[in-house]
């Protein structure tokens, strides 16, 4: 079966955006992969073996699902840790199987105990405190019951981690906050081992952190969208890059995102192209019909907006996005034809279209759309 457009993940450009990125924590912190949101839309199986392939030994996801996913593709025993959801019915099989988890509640702290004593085994777990993201994790007046609940059930865990998570490190304007953050969990680090409670890693930086406040890097950095090769925002990029040297983009993009043309149509000047008005050809043009529309993750934010490539040349999307095509502008091409390459992501000849071209430069739109790519979609890994 062959689906109407593909996805090429390329492995040299992990291997780039990982040399960075130790660059520039040094060689102490462990790198762990987010993969969560499939891999970041590029499949959770794919990126496993390349990020493996490149050292990578620590995954992290949102959910037990993802988890379970990252075990069947990995072959290096590497480590997995689940920042989110889990069944607390799973809790055996998770335990099992060795798959760490955050817990960040009362709830999940005794049903884990519960789940260690039956099947004879310790749980795997970091403990998430609150230091102002205000969505899991201790807060403060739950430490002494904490931590006195985790002397007494000393053998039902390994605390293999104490976590907290920022909000917005990626945003100049909220790091007022971040560092009102990093001191409590500093105070939070202070008061666990004072209980001679110590856990094997201590972790809070996602990318933002990574690269704006070093203070963050501690035991081990939870690197995302920067694995993928995408600045979190454009204001990080803006923040760091007279530390990387002018006019140097040390990331590279995994993903291209490639169709054909399905057919080709000529319209009169005054018709109207797809549904509704949004567009009336003001000259006789030439249109390629792409299978791909909003059902594939092409957003209809790109109506009469998104451009394409064909044979090297930027073609401009015709009217609405439908659910599963749209049409492009190819007058300016000699001889299209069915069957042409169309790259929707990625690179042809010396052009390029980028992620963040598909929608305003509006925050964070790069997890967005990324994640938003269908998991139907065939992913193929270049080396
Ligand atoms: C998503 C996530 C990360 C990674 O975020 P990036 O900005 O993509 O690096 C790290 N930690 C937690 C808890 C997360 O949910």
């Amino acid at each position: 079966m062959r689906y109407t457009s593909r996805l090429e993940i390329s492995a040299e450009a992990y291997r780039q955006n990982l040399q960075f990125i130790r660059s520039w924590i040094g060689p102490k912190p462990e790198i762990s992969a987010v993969v969560k949101g499939n891999a970041y839309g590029h499949g959770i199986s794919e990126l496993v073996r390349i990020a493996e392939q490149a050292g990578v030994r620590h995954f992290s996801t949102f959910s037990s699902d993802e988890a379970w996913q990252v075990k069947t593709a990995s072959n290096q025993a590497s480590t997995v840790m689940i920042m989110g959801m889990l069944h607390l019915e799973e809790l055996p099989e998770l335990i099992g199987a060795g798959i760490e988890f955050f817990v960040f509640d009362f709830h999940r702290l005794e049903a884990a105990i519960l789940a260690a004593k039956s099947i004879g085994k310790p749980a795997q777990i970091h403990l998430e405190v609150e230091t102002g993201f205000h969505r899991t994790g201790f807060a403060e007046r739950d430490f002494e019951k904490l931590s006195q609940m985790l002397k007494q059930n000393q053998k039902y865990f390994q605390i293999k981690g104490i976590c907290t998570h920022f909000a917005g490190a990626e945003s100049a304007q909220n790091h007022p906050r971040i560092r009102c953050q990093i001191e409590r969990f500093q105070a939070a680090k202070t008061y666990f081992t004072a209980q001679d409670i110590y856990p094997e890693k201590i972790h809070t930086a996602c990318s933002a952190a990574t690269l704006l406040f070093p203070e963050t890097h501690f035991d081990l950095v939870r690197i995302g969208i920067l694995g993928y090769g995408f600045w979190p925002t454009r204001e990080t990029f803006d923040l760091i890059k007279n530390q990387i040297g002018p006019d140097q983009n040390p990331l590279r993009r995994l993903l291209t995102w490639k169709s054909e043309l399905m057919s080709l149509k000529q319209v009169r000047s005054g018709e109207y192209v797809g549904y509704g008005k949004s567009f009336q050809a003001t000259e006789d043009m030439t249109l390629g019909i792409v299978p791909v529309g909003y059902s594939h993750g092409y957003g209809r934010n790109l109506s009469n907006q998104g451009q394409v490539l064909i044979h090297g040349v930027f073609c401009s999307v015709i009217g609405t996005v439908n659910m599963n095509a749209i049409a492009v502008d190819v007058s300016l091409l000699t001889q299209p034809k069915p069957g042409d390459e169309v790259i929707l992501i990625g690179n042809q000849g010396q052009n390029e279209i980028t992620v963040a071209s598909f929608a305003e430069t509006s925050h964070l739109v790069n997890y967005e759309m990324l994640t938003r790519l269908p998991r139907e979609i065939p992913r193929r890994v270049i080396d």
